[in-house]
């Protein structure tokens, strides 16, 4: 039976439809019965606060956040926390559930959340996201916690950001609180290769990916949107390999190059310019264009929806490894199964930035500092085991990468959610 969780009237799917739509998909899949499913398709607890924030001109602005909680069965709930114009409590809510599969795909000991707030962090001075920082850390103080809700960083947040969380949620308890967000800069607990996580764990689903559809990375062509924490390090790490870097872009646009492009120079550019526009050896193209691209390996590392029914005949790929969450449509995923595109879903692709955020909490518990070697070297294997399981399930079942792994996260989340029982 499928869900219908919507509580909006609009005909217009949102984010969080798209997510139960999928959910619903996996479960026919693995026979989830309805009982099941009723308590898997919703959010356990969504929290929204609108708080004010003063501004450095002196006038009050009053921002919305959110923070929901999908599933807390496995553990505490893990999830970043998002500052971006287009926030809304659906989207949240989405996130929040493919944080859920997210962890089980991995194996965490951790259920799904996710947060943000509606602002546009460009136009705000680092004072006033100082402000905006704390008092929505204040808002949400109850709900978080190192046993409880383990915030780390996402899209227009960064290990500074963390670090405004830590102190805030330390300071209403008095002492010292590391274990309560993930991605924290290194001086006050964060993890050896956290900032590197995610674009290293897509990089590593790739290497997985690869032989299975006869393509060698090292000689390989690839196009990378979104050039920010996940999507300028999967463009590294895949130019260190030898993939031959053809496109990239970031909000402001695109540059391409089919003899490729000198990555570590374009960091520099972009760092130095606000933008990766305007590299000297290189075309502009649009994002739209730059999806477009002929290249064997597409990693999507912006934002959601940006393959869809639209475009999805048209890209020119071999594999989609799915940095961002949920660039990819439902229609668009039809559409490229069909085509023979190997799609790296998101919940496997990109969850090496949770895996080590897991990591940087265990060694903030246990105060004990790992190396960046043996962090990489962890990571790779949980990447190599998950990558695994879901290329076996969507063998075992004929279905494409991201049906088999959301079968499998929500085979074990149920599997324990059954065991735990219902209270009372
Ligand atoms: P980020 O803010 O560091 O970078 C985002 C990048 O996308 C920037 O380069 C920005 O300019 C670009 N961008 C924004 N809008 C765009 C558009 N319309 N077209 C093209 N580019 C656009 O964020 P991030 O942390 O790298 O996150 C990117 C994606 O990866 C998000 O979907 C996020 O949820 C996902 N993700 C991030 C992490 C992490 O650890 N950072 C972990 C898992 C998933």
């Amino acid at each position: 039976m499928a869900v219908d969780t919507r509580t909006h009237t609009a005909h217009e799917q949102t984010l969080f439809d798209v997510a139960v739509e999928q959910f619903n998909i996996a479960s026919d899949v693995i026979g989830l019965d309805d009982d099941m499913r009723r308590i898997l398709s919703v959010c356990k607890r969504q929290f929204t606060v609108n708080f004010p924030v003063e501004m450095d001109d002196g006038s009050v602005q009053v921002f919305t956040g959110h923070r929901v909680h999908h599933n807390s069965g496995p553990g505490p709930t893990k999830g970043g926390i998002r500052y971006h114009p287009d926030v809304t409590v659906e989207e949240v809510k989405a996130l929040a559930m493919w944080m859920t599969w997210k962890c089980a795909v991995v194996g965490l000991p951790y259920g799904g959340a996710k947060g943000g707030v509606t602002c546009n962090p460009k136009l705000m001075s680092q004072n006033e996201l100082q402000n905006l920082t704390r008092r929505f850390t204040s808002e949400i103080s109850g709900i978080i916690g190192p046993n409880r809700d383990i915030p780390a960083p996402d899209v227009n947040t960064n290990p500074q950001v963390m670090a405004w969380i830590m102190d805030t949620y330390s300071m209403h308890h008095g002492y010292s609180i590391p274990g309560v967000v993930t991605g924290k800069p290194l001086i006050l607990g964060g993890s050896e290769g956290r900032s590197e996580a995610t674009g290293r764990g897509t990089v590593f689903t790739i290497q997985e990916a690869a032989p299975k559809i006869g393509l060698d990375v090292t000689t390989s062509t690839c196009v990378v949107q979104g050039f920010g924490n996940a999507g300028s390090v999967a463009a590294r790490l895949m130019w260190e390999l030898g993939s031959k870097i053809v496109g990239v872009s970031d909000s402001t646009g695109g540059i391409q190059n089919p003899n490729g492009l000198d990555i570590p120079a374009v960091i520099a550019h972009k760092a130095k310019t606000g933008s990766v526009v305007g590299y000297p050896e290189a075309e502009n193209c649009t994002n739209e264009q730059l999806l477009e691209l002929e290249c064997d390996v597409l990693i999507p590392a912006a934002l959601e929806e940006v393959i869809t029914g639209e475009n999805a005949g048209r890209l020119r790929t071999k594999l989609i490894a799915e940095a961002a969450n949920g660039p990819t449509t439902p229609e668009a995923d039809r559409i490229l199964f069909d085509r023979g595109i190997v799609v790296a879903p998101d919940i496997l692709a990109n969850a090496g930035g949770v895996t080590v955020s897991y990591f940087e909490w265990v060694q903030a518990l246990q105060a004990f500092p790992w190396t960046e070697v043996e962090v990489n070297e962890r990571l790779h294997r949980i990447m190599t085991r998950a990558f695994n399981a879901v290329y076996e399930t969507s063998q075992r079942y004929n279905v494409h990468m991201r049906t088999a792994a959301l079968a499998l996260a929500i085979q074990r989340v149920a599997d324990f959610t059954r065991v735990r029982g219902i209270y009372p």
